[in-house]
């Protein structure tokens, strides 16, 4: 594949020529390729009041969707699912150009859509329910699962489409409408999703109109979503500090959020693991998506007997990394998505320096080439203990090596990030392994054994405890976050006996 791409073609086949302007309109949304920093194009924004509006929208698709039974739902996805396989190579390419993952994490990313909605199909058929045993003679209990009502969704720029297609998917079988705020750093991938998914719809009788809108726009359009109370659930991905402001807003009205927040995840390597594999996880995990992953590893704890052996076959791993164009074939490691990340970047490598840190790496390179585009070769920090910037989540491949004696103490460190998304032990000891995924283990929502922090299947619950925020997407029962639980009871008799044996004649 070569490096360049013909952009206006590629909007073209993806239905959004015309929703990107080649000039900057005034008031528009300008968007640069942090391949480049040359301007995609621009797209319109939307205010706060169009958000009103769009709920309302929603709010009448809601009132239609919720009768159609849930497979006919699950057909619609089903259906959607084919149009992203047939529309996987251009829509990777356009992740790849609008936020900068190399091309295999762009088409992995549109392959993550459609395996939840393979996922969503199969679940439309089996959004089961309890039934109870009643205390009560000829009484029966059941639990029924109904839908819940718009859900708004608001997304970071690292996962411009999975995230969403988690959270659409998923909610369109349960049988709610979605819209989206996307991040405004990569609105054109969401805009296409848009346009792809009303190719779909609009050709599927039992589908209402405005089961998908996307709002594009800055924070304040989120907020819109967050303050209405006819948005029952909003799931709102980003950094802590935006959950910090969202969750109390939803909880003021007494609404459901669903938090999937910042990471800052750790490995263990014990004495007994397979270094040659541990290497391999490492710099997939630390390094991929340019460490802009929520869950890129970021704090290693090495055990000081294998260190002096693991790091410098680490050092060596990582100044084999390819540094370039992620839409060039050999590329691994592509740009950070703008300056300011990479400002960020910097302050942290300088504090690290300053917390006794010792920094392998982390320059910038291609300058020259791209004064407008932000790359940077991968850090390795090696770090005298856990110091503050190793408890904070630094959004760019910044890599805190330390060593460590004891297991205990090892898991207490692992465990003091205020963050509790993922984890992982390298370990060929069962022992070890089994304390690290026991209720004295690791705290995160994810925690593997010989698997890097990153990289999750659909098909597990996803999301993470503490400052991540405790929401959970994806697989498992992550669905009945979409929903609405309800208890029935049916007295089948003549008599109506009370519950607890109470007596009130
Ligand atoms: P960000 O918090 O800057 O923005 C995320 C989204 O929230 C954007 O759409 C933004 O416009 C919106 N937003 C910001 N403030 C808001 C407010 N007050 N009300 C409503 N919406 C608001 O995050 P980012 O820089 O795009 O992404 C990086 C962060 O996201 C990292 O911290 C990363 O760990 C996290 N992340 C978490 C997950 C996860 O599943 N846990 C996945 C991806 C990214």
């Amino acid at each position: 594949m070569s490096t360049t791409i013909d952009r206006q073609a590629l909007l073209t086949r993806l239905g959004v020529a015309d929703d990107v302007a080649a000039s900057d309109n005034p008031g528009a949304l300008a968007v640069r390729s942090p391949v480049d920093g040359a301007p995609i194009g621009s797209v319109a924004v939307q205010t706060p009041a169009d958000v009103k509006d769009a709920i309302g929208r929603a709010e009448a698709a809601f009132h239609a969707w919720r009768s159609v039974p849930a497979p006919k739902r699950g057909e619609l996805v089903r259906r959607f699912g084919d149009a992203l396989r047939a529309h996987k190579d251009d829509l990777g390419a356009l992740v790849s150009l609008e936020c900068g993952k190399i091309l295999q994490e762009g088409l992995g990313e549109v392959q993550e859509m459609i395996d939840i909605c393979d996922f969503a199909v199969g679940l439309s058929r089996q959004l089961y329910g309890l039934t109870i045993a009643s205390e009560r003679e000829g009484h029966r209990m059941m639990e029924t699962w109904h839908p819940l009502g718009p859900v708004g969704v608001i997304s970071a720029f690292n996962f411009p489409v999975a995230v969403w297609a988690w959270n659409f998917t998923i909610a369109a079988v349960c049988g709610d409408p979605v819209i989206w705020k996307p991040s405004e750093k990569t609105p054109i991938t969401a805009l296409a999703c848009q346009r792809l998914w009303e190719s779909v719809a609009g050709d599927y009788e039992h589908a209402p109109e405005h089961l998908s809108q996307v709002a594009v726009g800055p924070a304040d359009v989120g907020e819109a979503l967050v303050r209405d109370p006819r948005v029952p659930l909003i799931s709102a991905t980003g950094s802590c500090r935006m959950g910090r402001s969202v969750a109390p807003v939803v909880a003021a009205r007494l609404g459901r959020c669903l938090l999937e927040l910042g990471g800052n995840n750790g490995m263990i390597v014990a004495p007994s693991a397979d270094l040659e594999l541990a290497v391999r996880a490492i710099l997939f995990s630390a390094v991929g998506t340019t460490g802009q992953r929520c869950t890129s590893l970021r704090r290693l704890f090495v055990h000081e007997d294998v260190y002096d052996t693991l790091l410098p076959r680490l050092k060596s791993a990582y100044r084999g990394v390819r540094i370039g164009s992620p839409l060039a074939d050999d590329t691994l490691v592509g740009p950070l998505i703008d300056g300011d990340s990479h400002a960020r970047m910097e302050a942290a490598l300088a504090q690290a320096r300053a917390e006794g840190g010792d920094v392998h790496g982390g320059a910038r390179v291609l300058e020259q080439e791209h004064p407008e585009a932000f790359y940077v070769e991968p850090a390795i920090v090696e770090m005298p203990g856990q110091s503050a910037i190793v408890l904070e989540e630094t959004f760019a491949p910044i890599l805190y090596a330390m060593r460590y004696r004891d297991l205990d103490a090892v898991i207490a460190l692992h465990n003091a990030a205020e963050q509790g998304l993922s984890s992982c032990i390298f370990t060929t000891d069962l022992r070890e392994a089994e304390r690290f995924l026991s209720p004295s283990g690791s705290d995160c929502g994810i925690a593997n054994v010989n698997i890097g922090p990153s990289g999750a299947e659909i098909g597990g619950a996803f999301g993470g405890e503490k400052a991540t925020g405790g929401g959970r997407e994806a697989g498992s029962d992550s669905w009945k976050a979409y929903m609405r639980r309800a208890t029935n009871t049916v007295n089948y008799s003549n008599a109506l006996p009370l519950a607890q044996g109470i007596k009130f004649d």
